[in-house]
């Protein structure tokens, strides 16, 4: 047979643009072989339809977290990412270099869902919720975590580090200095910093990033933020963005405040990524799923494709993966998420207890990892 798998007449959303027509994906060894309408449906092992349906590439949740505590998703990552079109998670520095060998033991090494890794910065990880992180200095070695980091080239992204007022005590903006030695050490890695009620005004932390590096959580109500007095965006956020620092969305159970975020995408100011800092809490908590945090940017104002875009093409670029994950073209990896665009009333809510109403939201109904139909919407 010349495709193991054709999915038939789709809407292709890729790289920002939405194809119409109906066309057909033609999928071999894993790859996705072919692009084109009207491919031979004789010439497959398995033909699924998806005329009505959105095919956009397997999704990215560019920042959530499938060992957090040592376990949080952990054995669910599975269940909770296929079953709703994400192909590959980038766990936020749940582990650190005491602690990731573990992880890549008994979760990531064993996970049908692709799973990349933030290290944070102190050894523990977040191991332990209930002590901040990087309270305890000598946690936080630059040398030991950059030799972790060397050790899993393509596997560990980049550096972790949390810089909020809780998790560094009375350390200020030291553990983000210690986190981009590490990740200099380990060969110039991006940095991923968590910017929730930080210590010292977001400006302070930007004037420490470099091109590549991430802000998480760039849309959060609690402490200082992105937002000046005069409920703009700083000066230095559009500064730090025009030298290409990177902006990430980080739901999670605290992250997203529908007031900023409505200020800030008003200004046109949108998110690299759409991620979220998923966690079981968050689960079954406001954020729920990636589909779900999409469609908050939906309600939002932001079109289909961009939205998608903040899933899929842009993160995949962020990871240096283009052209192997996060895009339809051929030659790709065949990670695939078929995806219905539900019309009705939906309320979402944000972290704050605030609420947006929205005419659409994002449903799962296919997911296709390395080629194989692993999950249906029954
Ligand atoms: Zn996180």
């Amino acid at each position: 047979m010349k495709y193991d798998l054709l999915l038939q007449g789709g809407k292709i959303v890729d790289k920002g643009f939405i194809d119409d027509r109906g066309m057909d994906i033609g999928v071999k060894g894993g790859v996705i072989a072919e692009v084109r309408p009207d491919l031979n449906p004789l010439e497959a092992h398995q033909v699924v339809d998806v005329s009505g349906f959105i095919v956009a590439p397997g999704l990215i949740d560019f920042h959530a977290h499938a060992f957090l505590e040592a376990r949080e998703l952990g054995l669910e990552t599975d269940s909770t990412c296929l079953s709703t079109g994400v192909t590959t998670l980038v766990d936020g520095g749940s582990s650190g270099a005491a602690t990731f060998e573990g992880f890549k033991e008994f979760l990531i090494d064993r996970a049908e869902t692709r799973i990349l890794a933030f290290l944070h910065i102190s050894s523990i990880g977040l191991a332990d919720l209930l002590t901040g992180e990087s309270t305890y200095l000598p946690l936080l070695n630059p040398q030991r975590t950059a030799e972790m980091a060397g050790k899993y080239p393509g596997l560990i992204l980049g550096i972790k580090v949390r810089q909020q007022k809780e998790t560094v005590g009375n350390n200020g903006i030291e553990p983000l200095r210690l986190a981009k030695q590490a990740a200099s050490l380990a060969g110039g890695l991006p940095t991923m910093v968590h910017v929730t009620n930080p210590p010292v005004p977001l400006s302070q932390i930007l004037d420490l990033l470099e091109p590549g590096d991430i802000v998480t959580h760039f849309l959060h109500g609690r402490g200082m933020g992105i937002l000046n007095g005069d409920k703009r965006i700083s000066a230095s956020a559009r500064e730090a963005r025009q030298r290409g620092i990177i902006f990430d969305v980080g739901h999670g159970r605290n992250h997203l405040n529908f007031p900023v975020a409505r200020r800030v995408l008003d200004e046109g100011f949108l998110p690299d990524t759409i991620s979220t800092d998923l966690t079981r809490g968050g689960k079954a908590g406001v954020a729920r799923n990636l589909l779900h945090c999409l469609s908050k940017f939906l309600s939002l104002g932001m079109d289909l494709p961009s939205v998608l875009a903040c899933a899929t093409t842009n993160p995949a670029r962020i990871m240096k993966m283009e052209g192997v994950i996060g895009t339809l073209k051929e030659g790709a990896c065949a990670d695939i998420s078929v995806l219905s665009l539900e019309s009705g009333e939906f309320v979402f809510e944000d972290c704050d207890g605030n609420t947006i109403r929205g005419q659409r939201r994002l449903m799962p109904q296919y997911t296709i990892r390395r080629g194989r139909l692993i999950w249906q919407h029954k």
